[in-house]
């Protein structure tokens, strides 16, 4: 069935380009190419150079140290990896993935995020991935959590299994980005829970967010799953701020 569909689907295609040929997802310039983004815009997405500081991933580091900035907090996560910069062209791509439903922005992510796993060597030892939860009325104004999407796409790179279901978010909380520094660790504090403890015990969880702003989000997460008696919980996103 899927031989035969195959046809008409790209005839149907092809069609569809010379009526509305496609444009750059950000730009609006015209383009054809696999991901949605011109050449120039892909350009313009930065990759952050590694090795980088094991707890914020934005600084580089030598030999697993902590940056100045880190060394005198308390991380729960092991590691936290972070692939490029959070700024112009994949600022927009997530805005247009997570609020407007561009869902096809994903193949672009999938590929930056795999390649930096296969680069840096995540992939050793990995049992579990998953997404940050969203809350339950958030999830349903957006009708997919676009942490999961990004969370399912690495768990398949990895050839792990991703568990949506035992972390969950049971309180509502402000968006991150509008508080201050400490204001986001009060926010966000009990927030998630545990459903069942038997999901994380003695494994090496990767959790999966889209951005890396204080760390926040991610150590509250890896705090909740260590409790729960999970081994080690790194965590990769996306991106993050400068
Ligand atoms: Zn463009
Ligand atoms: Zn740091």
């Amino acid at each position: 069935m899927a031989k035969i569909l195959e046809k008409p689907v790209s005839v149907l295609k092809n069609i569809l380009d010379v009526i509305l040929p496609p444009v750059c997802y950000v730009c609006g310039i015209s383009c054809s190419s696999k991901y949605g983004l011109c050449d120039g815009c892909l350009g313009k997405i930065r990759r952050i150079p590694q090795p980088s500081c094991p707890a914020c991933g934005r600084h580089p580091a030598e030999n697993g140290l902590l940056c100045g900035e880190c060394a005198s907090k308390k991380y729960y996560i092991e590691r936290a990896w972070s692939c490029c910069y959070y700024e112009n062209v994949i600022k927009e791509c997530v805005h247009l993935f997570k609020y407007n439903g561009y869902l096809g922005l994903v193949d672009i992510f999938n590929d930056i995020m795999t390649a930096f796993i296969a680069e840096n060597g995540i992939d050793k030892n990995i049992d579990l991935v998953i997404p940050v939860p969203l809350f339950g009325t958030k999830k349903r104004e957006r009708t997919y959590n676009h942490s999961e999407v990004l969370a399912r796409a690495v768990a398949k790179r990895l050839a792990v299994p991703v568990d949506t279901k035992n972390l969950r978010k049971i309180k509502w909380t402000q968006s991150q980005s509008e508080l201050t520094k400490e204001k986001r660790m009060r926010n966000i504090k009990e927030a998630f829970v545990a459903v069942d403890n038997n999901a994380f015990f003695g494994k090496n969880v990767l959790i999966v967010d889209d951005v890396y702003t204080t760390g926040a989000t991610v150590n509250e997460c890896a705090r909740v799953l260590l409790k729960a008696k999970a081994n080690k919980v790194f965590s990769i996103t996306l991106a993050r701020g400068i």
